[in-house]
């Protein structure tokens, strides 16, 4: 038994690091760790099978080198992912092809040598002793990550009485990535004037210089349903911060305000990204319409390995996102609780470029998406299809809006982007050094919102993402409304840094 349990240590710990790997790595981002344990069981369970299998047909071989050998085997199959970004970065081949030719001759070399070392003694305690360190390091992270975990807090305790309030039904929908009109206009001569004056006849009003408080999409989220700035500021700040994945899903202080006025809760998920999912304590959740689609977490496992380029030539269909669009959401009125009731929405138009102007589908030869950068930074090719991305969601709000206001009047509506859009470089600069324009087109949002008339005076120009519902709630309750400082800290993906705008050297507001 203990002889077995060495035998397939090795081939266990080897298995088991990517896995782990990846979930300490994507720790600090939104993961499903249930996914990432899922197919790491299942991988451990294949390996162990293939090996005994193996076993069987090499008999003449000695049990270790065939377990070793299939163990390292097993691990340089998860490092396709890493090969291909060389590829891609370092040599600038953007073609499977190169990768999958590079990484085929790694294997054949590397299992090639494990197939010849393995016959050396101690070699299996060498590769467990290895292998152990390697998923040990990762793990310990891992563990402290959930040990610091923070929650989200206690629910505030809601002293404002409803009693005589008027309840309407509340519509909160982001658009991720939708720029302010001020830096359309500047970066891509954008007009959409045009469609905010349609908005404004709607009963809406236009947050002219609206900025988000902090640039990415899950901490901005965060602020918002927090009504505060919630998320921790300073260096290496979002190490251990966790407080924005059940906000995300729902478990937040907006919604428990709304729950306290006698609200139901509609909460319409993205689609694509897992972090917006319907977390379940909702009423209704509204879904994309693609149940069999792999998530986000599973392509991420998967582009680690060679299993990607051929997934895509096989299932190309199988690979797309299941997004859920504004129209999605209008088209489900019907099916929403009995009044009164809140909705938010996260949908990931524009951040994603999937239309053309008139919404037929964007022209798309690589895939998922027109930027090459993974946090949204809008590339040159990707320019035209942002514009014209946003042209379609006009559309599609302005449509939608009719319809909202033809059968709920008295709607609040609030529209919004979770953060502006980003150019060129802007994203793989130190956060010191961004200027004031790429703070201008990061920070900048739409920002409409549709209150009673006698609510709009608290609407100020530069209201920032986190007095959203500040306002809301307090036109609903009858009161002032208690506005916080509009403030914004500049972060960056993969970095844990968090620092007020203050610390900009280069940026004129602070002198
Ligand atoms: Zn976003």
């Amino acid at each position: 038994m203990i002889a077995r349990l060495r035998l397939f240590a090795p081939l266990v710990l080897m298995a088991s690091w990517p896995f782990v790997n990846f979930a300490n790595f994507n720790a600090a981002d939104v993961v499903n760790f249930a996914v990432v344990l899922t197919y790491g069981l299942i991988f451990n369970a294949v390996m162990v099978v293939a090996a005994l299998g193996a076993m069987a047909i090499l008999r003449r071989q000695p049990a270790a080198r065939v377990v070793n050998t299939l163990a390292v085997a097993g691990f340089v199959f998860f490092t396709f992912g890493a090969v291909n970004s060389l590829i891609q970065e370092v040599f600038d081949l953007g073609r499977f092809r190169y990768a999958l030719a590079l990484w085929g001759l790694i294997w054949i070399a590397v299992t090639g040598l494990a197939w010849h070392l393995s016959t050396a003694r101690h070699s299996t305690t060498i590769l467990s002793l290895a292998a152990g360190a390697a998923v040990l390091v990762p793990a310990f992270e891992l563990a402290q990550h959930f040990a610091q975990r923070q929650e989200a807090g206690p629910p505030p305790t809601v002293t404002a009485s409803a009693a005589g309030a008027a309840k309407a039904n509340v519509y909160f929908v982001v658009f991720d990535e939708y720029g302010r009109a001020d830096q359309l206009l500047d970066a891509f001569g954008f007009d959409v004037k045009p469609f905010q004056d349609a908005l404004r006849s709607q009963g809406f009003k236009i947050v002219a210089r609206s900025n988000a408080n902090i640039p990415m999409t899950h901490l901005s989220l965060t602020t918002t349903l927090a009504m505060d700035y919630a998320v921790p500021v300073g260096p290496g700040a979002l190490d251990g911060f966790y407080g924005y994945k059940l906000r995300l899903r729902g478990n937040n202080e907006v919604v428990r305000r709304f729950r306290a006025l006698g609200y139901r809760y509609v909460h319409a998920q993205p689609g694509r990204w897992e972090g917006s999912r319907c977390g379940g304590g909702e009423d209704l959740c509204i879904k994309g319409a693609t149940p069999h689609a792999f998530n986000e977490t599973e392509i991420a496992l998967l582009r680690m390995t060679p299993l990607l380029p051929v997934a895509w030539k096989l299932f190309p269909n199988s690979l797309k996102y299941g997004r859920i669009q504004f129209p999605d959401v209008v088209a489900r009125l019907k099916d929403f609780p009995a009044p009164p009731y809140f909705l938010y929405a996260h949908l990931l138009q524009p951040h994603d470029l999937q239309f053309a102007a008139d919404c037929s589908p964007y022209p798309n030869p690589r895939g998922l998406t027109l930027r090459d950068h993974p946090w949204g930074t809008v590339t040159e090719a990707g320019k035209p299809a942002y514009v014209a991305t946003i042209t379609c969601v006009n559309r599609q709000i302005l449509k939608g809006v009719e319809a909202i206001v033809r059968a709920d009047p008295e709607a609040i509506i609030v529209l919004q982007a979770d953060h502006g859009f980003a150019l060129d470089d802007t994203f793989t600069k130190p956060l010191a050094d961004w200027n004031e324009t790429e703070f201008n087109r990061r920070f900048g949002v739409f920002n409409a919102m549709r209150l009673p008339p006698r609510c709009r005076s608290a609407l100020h120009e530069t209201l920032s993402l986190v007095n959203t519902f500040r306002v809301v709630l307090a036109c609903l309750e009858g009161r002032q409304a208690d506005l916080l400082p509009d403030r914004s800290y500049v972060s960056k993906y993969n970095n844990p840094d968090i620092l007020p705008l203050a610390k900009f050297p280069k940026n004129p507001r602070s002198r």
